[in-house]
Parts: structure tokens; sequence; C-alpha cells
């Protein structure tokens, strides 16, 4: 089933600086089913943020069609169920918080809804668990570091369970470390198994892209390429002429093949390429 559709979206504003009328989204058209994960790459300004908002409506098109879980997005009876479906979580978690404290924040959601006390309590202690968030549901959010302000922004959603989880840039101020084992649990929990999400992730973690079914690369509010993690990074070099970070064992799998020293389609993960390895040193 589709989830989302794009049709041939074209979103245009008038720029501030010479009051021209510019593209942010120029002819994007692109289908996420359900139960994917897709990560949109592509530099600052390329349109990533624009499209996302399509898909919750925050946002509608200038030419095209944003169909979102069978839904117009343009048809205004469809906003407050376009919006229940797809929950959208921000880069920059300040302008999100609403709750004195961690728990009535990620509670509040649940309130509007109308939920059972204990249903809501339940999804509360869930969602801060998820996000490893659970000792600090006393505190108040504006004292948290930045990395646990998105932890509780993200919390705040997926208490939601939104059939579409949109993550703008949502969990950049998390380090390395923590991002990681985020994102390997919305993989897991949210999307293969649970909740049956459907994610899209815009990010600049390419070890979050390896995890996705399919990455999008925006390139001036165009599709650059659709293509699978693989794909893309089997791109090698051009890869850094996208703006992209190459993950280290991309960039080994790279150097190998054009020493020779390794053969493959693509680039390899780290377990391959200790494989590949091993079996070449125990040639010689
Ligand atoms: P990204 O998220 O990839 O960084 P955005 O989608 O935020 O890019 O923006 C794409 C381009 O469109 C940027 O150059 C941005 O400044 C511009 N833009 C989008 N919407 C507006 C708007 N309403 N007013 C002014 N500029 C906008
Ligand atoms: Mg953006």
């Amino acid at each position: 089933m589709k989830m989302v559709d794009i049709k041939d979206l074209t979103f245009k504003y008038t720029s501030a600086e010479d009051g021209l009328e510019k593209f942010a989204v120029n002819g994007v058209s692109l289908e996420v089913e359900k139960g994917e994960f897709l990560v949109v790459l592509g530099h600052n300004g390329s349109g990533k943020s624009t499209i996302a908002k399509h898909i919750n409506a925050l946002l509608l098109p200038t030419t095209g069609k944003v169909i979102v879980a069978g839904m117009d997005t343009s048809d205004p009876k469809n906003l407050w169920n376009i919006r229940s479906k797809a929950g959208m979580v921000f880069q920059n978690p300040d302008n999100q918080f609403v709750g004195a404290t961690v728990e009535d924040d990620v509670a509040f959601g649940l309130e509007n809804k109308g939920l059972p006390y204990k249903e809501m309590v339940s999804r509360v202690q869930e969602a801060l668990s998820f996000v490893g968030m659970m000792d600090f549901k006393d505190r108040e959010p504006a004292r948290l570091s930045g990395g646990q302000k998105q932890r509780v922004a993200i919390a705040g959603i997926i208490a939601m369970r939104p059939s579409i989880l949109i993550l703008d840039e949502a969990t950049s101020m998390l380090d390395p470390e923590g991002r990681q084992e985020l994102i390997q649990y919305i993989e897991d929990k949210a999307i293969r198994k649970e909740y049956g999400m459907t994610v899209l992730s815009i990010t600049h973690d390419l070890d979050e892209v390896a995890m996705s079914n399919r990455v999008l690369v925006l390139k001036q509010g165009k599709v650059e390429s659709i293509s699978s993690p693989r794909e893309l990074f089997s791109r090698g070099s051009e890869l850094v002429d996208l703006g992209l970070d190459i993950p280290f064992s991309a960039l080994l799998t790279q150097k190998l093949k054009n020493q020779g020293l390794i053969d493959c389609e693509g680039y390899l993960t780290e377990k391959e390429l200790v494989e590949q390895l091993w079996e070449y040193l125990s040639k010689m």
C-alpha cells in the first residue's frame, strides 16, 4: 500500500531579497510504501524540509499533488486526519515543547486525542523508555540538553503512534552513539514490528542511510536520485560532490577496490569487509 504519493510537486515562494518567485521544490515525484524506511539527503536548501512539510499538510503544493494514506492534502476536509496520521519532529526541539515536565509534554498530544487515562500513562511510559528518557520524566524540558530535548520531542510523536513518522534532522544534536541506538530502535520496533510505521528521515548521518530501505537525494529542489543505500554508496567519490560524508566502511571498500585487493559490487558492511580481508589474507 502506498503511504505517500507525491505527484510532480512544485512549491514556489517569493524571495524576500529580490521579490522574485523561486522554486523550493521543482517537479518532485515520490512514492513511499507502507512500512518503508526512506532517508532523504541533500545540501542545505535543496528542498528537504519543504517536501516533509507537504506530507503533513503544513504546506500545500503550488502545483502537483500530495496524497497521504489515500488522502489529498489540498482538501481541507482531510487536514485533521492527515495530521493525525503523519507525525513530524523538527530539528529545533525548543519550539516543540508545551508541557511543564517531560512527562506532561509527551502526554499533551494524547490528552488532546482524548485517550483514556490508563492508556495515556502506559503510552507515555513506553515512549519515554523508547527514547531512553524515563529517568527524566519529572524534569523541565527547557533545562535539558539539546540531544535530550530531541529525544523527548521524538517520544511525544511516537506516543501518538502515527502511521508515518517524519524526522527532519530530528537527531542532529545527539551524539553518534545515542543517535545510532535511537535509530536502530526506531527501525526494530516502530518500523519492523510493533507499530508498522512508515519512516521518512531527513539526515546527514550515513549510518542511518545504511539502515534505510531507499535513499532520495535532492538537488536544487529536484530528485537527483532514488536508490538503495548500497547503490548510493557505490557511487564512491561522487558522494563527496553531493556533499555527503561517506561512511568509513564504504570509503575503505572503495580504496581496497581501487587497489585491486577486493572485488565486489557496491560497498561492503564492516562485517563483510572483515570477512573479505580475512579471505584475502589467508590466501597470502
Ligand atoms: P532544506 O531543508 O533542504 O535545507 P528547504 O526545504 O528548507 O531546504 O528550503 C529550500 C529552499 O527554499 C531554501 O533556499 C529556502 O530558503 C527556500 N524557501 C522555502 N520556503 C521558503 C519561504 N516560505 N520563504 C523563503 N524561502 C523559502
Ligand atoms: Mg531543512
